[in-house]
């Protein structure tokens, strides 16, 4: 059983869903495909990462008949003024993220997510947009998701995002570029999950001379080979990683991306079997 624990339906699809005119009717369509697309590549359950249109209620709905298990938070929280607009709604306090949390909560999301850093720079090598929230409010937050019944799912980048993500009370790490041997060794005593999604930089790494990402392979080359290498670490010490492509992003398919990631965790030494009993957990978080 193949289990991606971090896709964006509502990201890389046709125009569809950002061209202004959009309909419902043809969202629901380029749902439809979707299903379609992971149910011919034989991936048989995802993980959603929200996306500001929240498109992924959508797919939850039409995947119930198609035994295509669906999870979704529908829509990201992020800092307002920092990165991640088009991934959901912004919250500016731990007292309006409640309130918007306690709203979403009314649309029945999987779980919560929160975006606590930026993403890597593909100008300066290691830099990670800055930490949006303080200790005090992410624990806040995620204790607040977690009183509510749901897990919370953290995109953190960097040692310090990192850090402060695991020791909040996140359940599962997303991306992690740029985690340490102390954010690995945290990650194993709490037994979070880390989904390092490999796919995003090591696509743009190989994409072609003819691709408007030509100019940053080298960088991702970079980036991949590093994160390859804490995976490999992570999984020798015994974190619990999870199979994540982020499909939806630049140069990462809806289907194939999956694919894509898992063919880099087993160069990585994971094992099928081992991906899919951590993606069965989070998946029933
Ligand atoms: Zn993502």
């Amino acid at each position: 059983m193949i289990i991606d624990c971090h896709i964006h339906c509502g990201l890389g699809n046709s125009e569809l869903l950002t061209e202004s005119g959009i309909t419902y009717k043809n969202t629901v369509e380029t749902m439809i495909q979707l299903v379609k697309i992971y149910k011919q590549k034989g991936i048989q359950a995802l993980r959603d990462g929200g996306d500001v249109s929240g498109v992924g209620i959508i797919l939850r709905a039409i995947s119930k008949d198609s035994g295509l298990i669906y999870r979704t938070p529908i829509r990201a929280f992020y800092k307002k003024g920092l990165y991640g607009d088009f991934l959901g709604e912004h919250l500016e306090n731990t007292k309006d993220g409640i309130r918007k949390m306690d709203a979403l909560m009314k649309e029945t999301p999987d779980f919560i997510k929160i975006i606590l850093t930026g993403i890597m720079s593909f100008n300066e090598y290691g830099v990670s947009g800055a930490i949006g929230l303080s200790q005090g409010e992410c624990t806040a937050i995620i204790d607040h998701a977690h009183q509510s019944g749901l897990s919370v799912m953290v995109h953190a980048n960097s040692p310090k995002g990192i850090m402060m993500a695991l020791t909040s009370g996140a359940d599962t790490i997303e991306h992690g570029y740029g985690i340490d041997d102390d954010c690995l060794h945290a990650m194993r005593e709490s037994n979070v999950v880390w989904v390092p999604t490999l796919a995003p930089f090591a696509n743009i790494a190989k994409c072609s001379d003819e691709n408007p990402m030509k100019k940053y392979r080298k960088v991702s080359e970079r980036y991949f080979r590093q994160h390859q290498q804490q995976v490999k670490k992570a999984n020798a010490m015994g974190v619990n990683i999870a199979l994540g492509s982020d499909s939806g992003a630049t140069l990462v398919a809806h289907g194939q991306g999956t694919l894509d990631e898992l063919g880099y965790l087993l160069d990585c030494g994971l094992t099928e079997e081992k991906l899919e009993s951590i993606g069965k957990r989070v998946i029933d978080f």
